[in-house]
């Protein structure tokens, strides 16, 4: 249930924000970031394996504090006892093997649905199951979840990645008399009408070939963000999507509001919204607000008063 908030106006009829109630931080990105505070508050000095999330404003924050985001563990100096956070997405397993020989302190801040599906994959493999993960194949969650799902496994992000890796993955059951199984697991920020998509196509060219265990682990947040944008973006005639541009959440929900709103923009904070997009608002009576998983309280609250004001 979306928030109402009146816009005060002389005169009638009164406008109206209407913000998502699911609107910023999931529990993964609220915990990364206060763990991540309390971590440099102890020792100032604290390396960070990425971006902690994909919001600036959150970022410079910490940097402030002492946060260093490197890119590669080899960046620490002297690493032997140093502090390196891994963030809510989580690392491959290499990352973890490497950091122990380097003897580093690991702050896993690892989002716990995320662990899941390493475990997932991780017992898949043991059983020896085929996998298919539905992920975007950049995404750093998606590059650590492969990590951990050994040899026989195809990343699907788009639909001719779906037809040439059945296809290759057909060629191989063919070959291979024995019975196989496989799983299809998902990343935790994707597409939830796209992942059944994707899910309801492998059934038809595989369930006759393959025994099939499907495992959506987009996570309940992801969900129910989606959802409510998508509610929220046909109750309204404007919907404004806060959040990272890096954000993959964030962008979804952007995607999910053009396709069910007729104007719809996407900022990181207030003061991407210039004079010609608050006049572009004046128009309409309802403004829908929401906000990705990795966008703070405060952005939404300074992009609502300055719409307001
Ligand atoms: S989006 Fe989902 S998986 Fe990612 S950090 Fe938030 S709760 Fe965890």
């Amino acid at each position: 249930m979306s928030k109402v908030i009146p816009i005060p106006k002389s005169g009638k009829p009164e406008k109206e924000i209407l913000l998502g109630e699911k609107a910023g931080f999931c529990m993964g990105v609220k915990n990364a970031v206060e763990q991540a505070k309390k971590e440099v508050e102890k020792q100032s000095i604290t390396y960070c394996l990425g971006e902690l999330t994909h919001n600036p404003e959150v970022m410079k924050n910490l940097e402030e504090k002492g946060l260093r985001v490197i890119e590669d563990l080899s960046q620490i100096p002297n690493p032997k006892g140093k502090k390196v956070i891994f963030r809510a997405h989580g690392v491959t397993k290499q990352v973890y093997e490497e950091a122990k020989k380097l003897g580093l302190e690991i702050v896993d801040l690892t989002c716990p649905n995320v662990l899941a599906i390493h475990k997932i994959a991780e017992q898949a493999v043991k059983e020896e199951k085929d996998i298919f993960l539905i992920g975007e194949k950049k995404h750093p969650e998606t590059i650590g979840t492969a990590s951990f799902c050994g040899k026989n496994h195809f990343v699907i992000e788009t639909q001719e990645d779906l037809q040439q890796e059945t296809q290759q993955y057909l060629a191989q059951v063919e070959k291979n008399a024995n019975s196989r199984k496989l799983v299809i697991l998902s990343q935790t920020t994707f597409h939830l009408e796209k992942f059944k998509e994707f899910e309801n196509q492998i059934q038809e060219k595989l369930a006759n070939k393959v025994e099939i265990e499907v495992r959506n682990t987009i996570c309940k947040a992801t969900r129910l963000r989606q959802e409510e944008t998508m509610d929220l973006a046909k109750q309204v005639e404007y919907m404004i999507i806060i959040g990272g541009r890096k954000s993959s959440n964030t962008n979804k929900l952007f995607q999910i509001a053009l396709q069910n709103c007729a104007h719809a923009v996407m900022i990181e904070n207030e003061k991407e919204l210039s004079e010609e997009l608050l006049q572009e608002m004046k128009k309409y009576q309802k403004i829908g607000v929401m906000a990705g998983a990795s966008t703070p309280d405060e952005s939404i609250q300074n992009v609502i008063n300055k719409i307001r004001k």
